[in-house]
């Protein structure tokens, strides 16, 4: 059999938009970069990208930050955490979450996910119940959102804050609610693969006031908040502005900029993603040896990214299939690997944080778990292409 190489690259994102990049241009021109650096009636484009942001987000407020690693920490700071707080956390995420929970010092504690990479809500229960927590960090990783009455039903029941890690939803609805809108705060990144590219970036939304009033001192506003457009009251910052450290993780106006303009594109692109990943999906389900989960018909999802399970052959066989992908252009990340690789990597390789749990259920998941990046940039027939290389490789060892 002659064998078909894809040629095109997985990391390629779209380029900027003629618009966003004239708007840059004249940002830089200006020099004025920092969203407080404004003339008297100007309106920092931040500012402008913050008002734009909440309103599609259906939500009062929004801060816009350096990266979605640091909205996290801004939240996490500004519902109350204190080190040393415990926090319940589904195990499957990317290094950014433990990082940004390390780095306010709170302990984590994880939960299992299920074979369709929702948090596991019988263990969810159960941990609630034995560790305490009184805080969750839920990241909807690869866009799978578990059942978010659960969810909130078991954190109002043990008095949880809940944290919403939005970065592969952003756009996402649950039962028509925009994913990040179910507990106190969503946080959402705008680094360069996620739905909207400012090469870093991030966002925090909540409707809480006090939140907000805390996270806009937290990312570092000086005593300029006024300058923020649809802000807290002046009272609600005199209560916190003098107890609120500085943190530094203030988006700029250039990010801002291009932000703006993909926002606006944001509906077209997702429904650009959802036709590649259901041309993906058609494909894949062609193999008897693969496994895609049931999108719940209540869940509007973004198929940014696409995951699958061979089921027809034992996993140390993956890394196989992985590599035989690869040398015909196919890249595959595996969740399943004892070491981390580029951007994957499995709980309990964050070995900073003490007593990492043995979760069964999650590792036996992710050592059948097989995830591909969908960048805009590949057409529908690039994606047939994708799933028959995929397919063919699959059936070459499962045939062994
Ligand atoms: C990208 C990402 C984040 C935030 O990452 P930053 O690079 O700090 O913007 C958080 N959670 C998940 C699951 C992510 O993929």
């Amino acid at each position: 059999m002659n064998k078909s190489v894809f040629a095109k690259p997985f990391t390629q994102q779209e380029g900027m938009s003629a618009a966003a990049i004239e708007r840059a241009v004249e940002i830089l021109q200006g020099g004025r970069l920092h969203r407080y650096n404004t003339l008297a009636d100007e309106i920092a484009e931040a500012t402008l990208l913050e008002e734009e942001y909440a309103d599609f987000q259906e939500v009062k407020y929004c801060v816009a930050c350096t990266s979605g690693g640091q909205a996290m920490q801004v939240a996490l700071r500004s519902v109350g955490l204190k080190p040393g707080d415990k926090i319940l956390a589904n195990a499957y995420t990317l290094a950014p979450v433990p990082g940004a929970m390390h780095a306010v010092g709170a302990v984590p504690v994880f939960v299992e996910i299920d074979e369709n990479w929702h948090t596991d809500i019988e263990d969810l229960r159960a941990k609630a119940k034995s560790s305490g927590a009184k805080f969750m960090m839920l990241s909807h990783m690869r866009g799978h959102i578990a059942d978010m009455d659960a969810v909130v039903s078991i954190c109002d029941e043990y008095g949880i804050t809940l944290i919403e890690d939005c970065a592969h939803t952003m756009g996402a609805r649950w039962k028509g609610r925009m994913s990040g809108n179910f507990g106190a705060v969503g946080c959402f990144s705008n680094q360069t693969y996620k739905h909207m590219n400012s090469g870093e970036g991030g966002f925090l939304t909540t409707d809480d006031e006090e939140i907000a009033a805390r996270a806009i001192v937290h990312t570092g506003s000086y005593m300029l908040y006024g300058r923020h457009g649809r802000a807290p009251s002046e009272k609600v910052f005199q209560k916190v502005r003098l107890e609120t450290p500085n943190l530094s993780a203030r988006m700029d106006n250039l990010r801002a900029s291009l932000l703006r303009f993909q926002l606006r594109e944001i509906d077209d692109s997702i429904h650009r993603w959802n036709e590649r990943y259901q041309a993906l999906e058609a494909g894949l389900r062609k193999s008897p040896h693969l496994r895609l989960p049931e999108r719940v018909q209540h869940e509007a999802y973004v198929g940014s990214s696409i995951q699958f399970q061979p089921v027809g052959f034992d996993t140390i066989h993956v890394p196989d299939l992985v590599k035989n992908c690869a040398a015909r252009g196919v890249e595959i990340k595996w969740f399943g690997a004892n070491e981390p690789v580029a951007f994957t990597s499995r709980y309990d390789s964050w070995q900073y944080l003490d007593d990492l749990p043995d979760l069964s259920k999650t590792k036996e998941v992710l050592a059948r778990t097989c995830d591909m990046r969908v960048p805009l940039t590949f057409d529908l027939e690039d994606c047939a292409q994708i799933s028959q290389i995929i397919c063919e490789e699959t059936a070459e060892i499962a045939a062994r």
